[in-house]
C-alpha cells in the first residue's frame, strides 16, 4: 500500500511515522520549503501522552516537557482560587499517563526528525485531489501529480483537500480573538507564575499560562471578545502594548509577565460544526482539516495525533482501503464531534459576565471540587481517561 499526505504539521508527521513504524509506504507533501512550527505551547494531555509512548517517544517526549502541578481556576482581578485539579501526583494513577506541557516545534520535531529525508517533499502546494479508479490522485500548484492507493488530507484548518471532497465550508466568527506569546526566563520557576496550567476567567476574556520548554519559558494564550475580525490566521504580528491594553485592569501578576512579552502575535478564533463523514473514495481527512476545533480544551494536537495512530492501526489491520476508512470514522468521528462541541461550550462558560450566572458558575466549580476536583473546571477527564491505542470496544449488540 502507497499512502500520499498532505500537510507536514503534527497530525501529518505523526501519521507519516506511524505509517513507517507498520512498514507502510509513505510520503509527505508540505507546501512551506522546510519544516517549521509557529512558536506557542501546546498541553499534552495523557490521551495524548498514551500514543506517543506506543509509537517509543516516551523518553523524548520527557526530555522536552514541563509537567504542571495542577490545573488551576482563578479569579481575574484577585487571583482567588475556583477550582484546583491536581495533574502531576494524579495523572499517572488515574489516566494511566502524565500530563506535559511542551514548546510545539519540540513536539513537531519529536515525529518529524524521524521521517526519512527521501519521504518527503517540501514547497509543494496541494490545489486539489481526485478518485481514480485504483485509489486517489493528488493535483500540486506546481502541475504535478501524485497517485496512491490513499491520499490524507492532513493540511490544516484551511484544508485544500476538504474544499476538493466537500466543498468550501463556511467558518463562523466566534467573536474571540486570542493573542499569545512564549516568554523566555532564565531563572524558573518565576515567583508570579505558579508551576500549574493557570486559567484566568474574567467577564468576556480568558488568559491561559503554563511553563514549556522544560521550565524555561512560558506560555500565553489571552482570548478576549472582539466585535469584528477578518483574518483565520495563528500570525497576525501584535504587540505587548496592544495586550496589556486588552487585559488592563487584570491581576498584577499577569500583567507583569504580559510585560515581558517581546514578540505578541494575535488570532481570531473561528468555528465550524462537526462534518459527518471525512472520507470520499481513497481520500480522508485527519487533524483540524477533519475536525477544526476552538482551542477551549487543548485537545487541537492531541485529536490529530490520536487520529494519526488510529489511522494507521485501520490501515495495518484492514483487508481494503475502504474498510480501513469506514474502521478509522466509526472509532474517530464520535470522539472528536464531542470534543468540538464541548470545545464551544467552553468558551461561553469562561467569559460569563452577569453577576447572578457568575456567581452560579463559581459556586458549581467550588462544590464539585470538593467531591471530585477532576470532575470541576474544565471537565477533561473522560478525553484523559480515552486510550487510542487499545482496540476499539466491540458495538453492544442489539438486545
Ligand atoms: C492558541 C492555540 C493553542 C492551542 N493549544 C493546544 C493545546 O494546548 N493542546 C492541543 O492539543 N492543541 C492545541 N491547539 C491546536 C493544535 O495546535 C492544532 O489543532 C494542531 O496543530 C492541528 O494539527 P494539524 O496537523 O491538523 O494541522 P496544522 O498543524 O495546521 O498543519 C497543517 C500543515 O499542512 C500544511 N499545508 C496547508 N495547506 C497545504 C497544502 N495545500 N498543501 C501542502 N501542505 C499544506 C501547512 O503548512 C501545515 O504544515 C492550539 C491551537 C491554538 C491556535
Amino acid at each position: 500500500m502507497r499512502v500520499g499526505i498532505i500537510g507536514g504539521g503534527i497530525g501529518g508527521t505523526a501519521l507519516a511515522l506511524a505509517l513507517l513504524q507498520r512498514g507502510i509506504d509513505v510520503h509527505l507533501f508540505e507546501r512551506a520549503p522546510a519544516f517549521g512550527e509557529v512558536g506557542a505551547g501546546i498541553q499534552v494531555t495523557p490521551n495524548a501522552v498514551k500514543v506517543i509512548r506506543a509509537m517509543g517517544l516516551m523518553d523524548a517526549l520527557r526530555a522536552i516537557s514541563f509537567t504542571p502541578q495542577a490545573l488551576v481556576g482563578r479569579n481575574w482581578k484577585t487571583a482567588r482560587e475556583m477550582w484546583r485539579t491536581p495533574l502531576a501526583d494524579d495523572c499517572p494513577s488515574l489516566y494511566g499517563a502524565p500530563f506535559f506541557h511542551v514548546h510545539r516545534a519540540d513536539l513537531h520535531a519529536l515525529f518529524a526528525a524521524r521521517i526519512p529525508a527521501e519521504r518527503v517533499t517540501f514547497a509543494r502546494a496541494c490545489s486539489s485531489v481526485a478518485r481514480t479508479p485504483t485509489g486517489a490522485v493528488a493535483s500540486f500548484t506546481d502541475g504535478g501529480t501524485f497517485e496512491a492507493d490513499l491520499i490524507v488530507g492532513a493540511d490544516g484548518i484551511q484544508s485544500a483537500v476538504r474544499a476538493s471532497l466537500f466543498g468550501t465550508a463556511q467558518a463562523r466568527f466566534t467573536g474571540n480573538m486570542c493573542y499569545r506569546a512564549v516568554v523566555p526566563f532564565d531563572t524558573q520557576p518565576l515567583d508570579y507564575v505558579s508551576p500549574d496550567s493557570s486559567f484566568w476567567l474574567g467577564p468576556h476574556a480568558h488568559v491561559v499560562t503554563y511553563y514549556v520548554c522544560g521550565g524555561r519559558a512560558v506560555n500565553i494564550v489571552a482570548v478576549t471578545e472582539t466585535a469584528s475580525w477578518i483574518e483565520e490566521s495563528w500570525n497576525v504580528p501584535s504587540s505587548r502594548d496592544e495586550l496589556l491594553a486588552a487585559f488592563a485592569g487584570w491581576h498584577p501578576n499577569l500583567l507583569r509577565l504580559f510585560g515581558q512579552a517581546d514578540s505578541v502575535f494575535k488570532w481570531g478564533l473561528f468555528d465550524r460544526d462537526p462534518m459527518p463523514h471525512w472520507s470520499d473514495g481513497a481520500i480522508t481527512l485527519l487533524g483540524d482539516a477533519a475536525h477544526p476545533m476552538l482551542p477551549f480544551l487543548s485537545q487541537g494536537a492531541g485529536m490529530a495525533i490520536e487520529d494519526a495512530f488510529v489511522l494507521a492501526s485501520c490501515l495495518a489491520a484492514g483487508a481494503t482501503v475502504a474498510d480501513a476508512l469506514s474502521a478509522y470514522e466509526a472509532q474517530r468521528l464520535p470522539r472528536t464531534r464531542r470534543v468540538q462541541l464541548e470545545s464551544r461550550e467552553r468558551g461561553r462558560t469562561y467569559h460569563l459576565s452577569s453577576p447572578l450566572a457568575l456567581w452560579r458558575r463559581d459556586m458549581t466549580y467550588r462544590l464539585r471540587s470538593l467531591i471530585n476536583p477532576h470532575r470541576s473546571g474544565i471537565k477533561a477527564n473522560w478525553i484523559y481517561e480515552h486510550d487510542a491505542t487499545l482496540p476499539p470496544e466491540p458495538a453492544a449488540s442489539a438486545a
